[in-house]
């Protein structure tokens, strides 16, 4: 049995408790691992490591920071099988997806954000004889950041590297339903010998050391993502204490699909932004809004196109679609199914757990669900499911499609699809999200903002964003 282990100062160990807690592989339903649970002990034991590491990290030349996390890359991409396997053996993903998809993209935010801080610009403002201002940003200290299960190294990594960059010591936190990949890329930092300290990784439940990581005093920041209650209660403790805040929570996308769309590419985008990783990607489009002159043929070929989606063993090449990530999440998407009936809602195709053969057939799974027949007030358009489900309905005007896309409390992401760039323009414009993709769908650079308004978050990751978020601006103005 796979023992998932705390990485505090350089060390592998147990909590200081010594509890356990079972880890799943959400393809078979069997308990593979037993996982460190954390409490508020181990975590101070972090906070003293970095706080002993903070200040030789911070004072490290650039360019010395930056090779660690180079480093750190290579041996990602060095490790791409295992991590991959690990990454779906954990979440239950298609390990097509975690090959080419999450595993890379761990890597590469490492080798974004060690190239990014080697360039990081600060700023100067000339006040002629009078004076002259320059302006220097200096790491924080001990940070958190605070992870979900459903990219789990990819997002792990997002926020670690730009804190790591940027010369702050981090306490991170991975979701205690996906462990294992955080427990590798630990493996990782010992290896290429970051120095004890600046890294340290605390496993278990949130609820069991949220608390302290959200109030200690000698946190300075936290970078949470995950679900909207979630980042409710960390603002509510970390917020009157003025901590630095960066929340990226959930999300109610629509895809807005007029008449003229690229047919052919948005049907197949389509197929993927509304099951990639079984719909459990905060960007997913989940309600999908079709011009009503194209109505009829979008649901006939829709329909036809998902159901070719081949659902099975996740380490199977040809998996499109794998487990959802453990019992109770797919007890909450049949749930959410089962009300999306009671509101009237018509199930188009799937609607039922799958059930699968032999070693398989106690995994979690859920069909490709489509249902049609809702208004966009009713608590399945409202509400986020996190699965393999979505909603389509017909809108007449550009005017009503903005309406429909507007109006749930949620503004993460949104996909526009048609071939008249003045008209894509003008509904971006219009629709509340921080992400807008035009023909096309999870299309990232990596200097481009990330984040959501309304109740998807607070604050952007990405770019110099993330930069600016783990440093703090310093103003030195003197006279001559
Ligand atoms: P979650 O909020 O349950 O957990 C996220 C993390 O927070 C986990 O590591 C968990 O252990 C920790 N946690 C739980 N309670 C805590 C507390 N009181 N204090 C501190 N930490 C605590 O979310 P989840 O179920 O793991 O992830 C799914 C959610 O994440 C969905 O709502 C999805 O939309 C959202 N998400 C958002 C984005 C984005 O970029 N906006 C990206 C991916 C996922």
């Amino acid at each position: 049995m796979e023992k998932i282990l705390n990485y505090i100062n350089g060390e592998f160990k147990a909590s200081i408790s010594n509890e356990w807690m079972s880890v799943y592989e959400p393809a078979t339903g069997k308990v593979y691992g037993e996982l460190a649970n954390s409490n508020e002990a181990d975590v101070l034991e972090a906070i003293e490591a970095s706080e002993n590491a903070k200040t030789s990290w911070a004072k490290l030349p650039q360019h010395k920071r930056s090779a660690y996390l180079f480093a750190m890359a290579d041996e990602i991409e060095k490790s791409l099988k295992e991590l991959a396997l690990a990454e779906t053996k954990d979440n239950g993903k298609p390990i097509s997806l975690a090959t080419s998809v999450d595993i890379p993209r761990a890597a590469a935010n490492f080798r974004f954000y060690a190239g990014a801080a080697l360039h990081q610009q600060s700023e100067a403002h000339d006040m002629g004889e009078l004076a002259f201002n320059y302006t220097i940003r200096k790491p924080l200290g001990t940070v958190v950041c605070i992870s979900p299960w459903n990219l789990p190294l990819y997002l792990f990594t997002w926020k670690i590297a730009p804190a790591l960059a940027t010369g702050n010591c981090v306490i991170a936190k991975p979701s205690e339903v996906t462990p294992y990949t955080a427990y590798l890329l630990s493996k990782i930092a010992a290896k290429v010998g970051l120095p004890k300290g600046v890294l340290n990784v605390i496993h278990g439940e949130g609820p069991r050391v949220g608390n302290t990581l959200s109030t200690h005093p000698k946190i300075k920041a936290v970078s949470f993502t995950g679900g909207t209650k979630t980042g409710s209660t960390i603002a509510g403790l970390a917020a009157p204490l003025f901590k630095k805040l960066s929340l990226e929570l959930g999300g109610k996308n629509p895809n807005i699909i007029f008449a003229d769309a690229p047919y052919d590419e948005m049907l197949a985008t389509t197929v993927r932004s509304s099951f990639s990783n079984q719909g459990q990607i905060c960007l997913c489009g989940s309600r999908i809004l079709v011009e009503a002159s194209i109505y009829d043929k979008f649901k006939a070929d829709f329909i036809k196109k998902v159901k070719a989606l081949k659902l099975g063993n996740p380490y199977d090449d040809a998996t499109n679609v794998g487990a959802v990530v453990s019992k109770s999440h797919q007890q909450k998407i049949l749930d959410c199914i089962a009300l999306a009936k009671k509101e009237g809602g018509k199930i188009l195709l799937g609607g039922n757990a799958a059930i699968l053969d032999n070693d398989f057939k106690d995994g979690y799974y859920v069909e490709p669900t489509i249902i049609e027949g809702l208004d966009q007030d009713c608590r399945t358009n409202q509400e986020e499911i996190f699965g393999p489900v979505v909603t389509i309905a017909p809108f007449e005007t550009e005017e009503e499609a903005i309406t429909m896309a507007n109006s749930t409390n949620y503004g993460l992401a949104a996909s526009i699809w048609t071939s008249n760039q003045r008209k894509a323009h003008r509904v971006a414009k219009e629709v509340d999200a921080g992400i807008i993709w035009i023909n096309t769908w999870l299309l990232r650079d990596l200097r481009t903002p990330f984040g959501g308004i309304k109740n998807s978050g607070v604050g952007r990751e990405g770019g110099h964003y993330a930069l600016n978020f783990f440093t703090e601006p310093k103003n030195i103005c003197f006279t001559y």
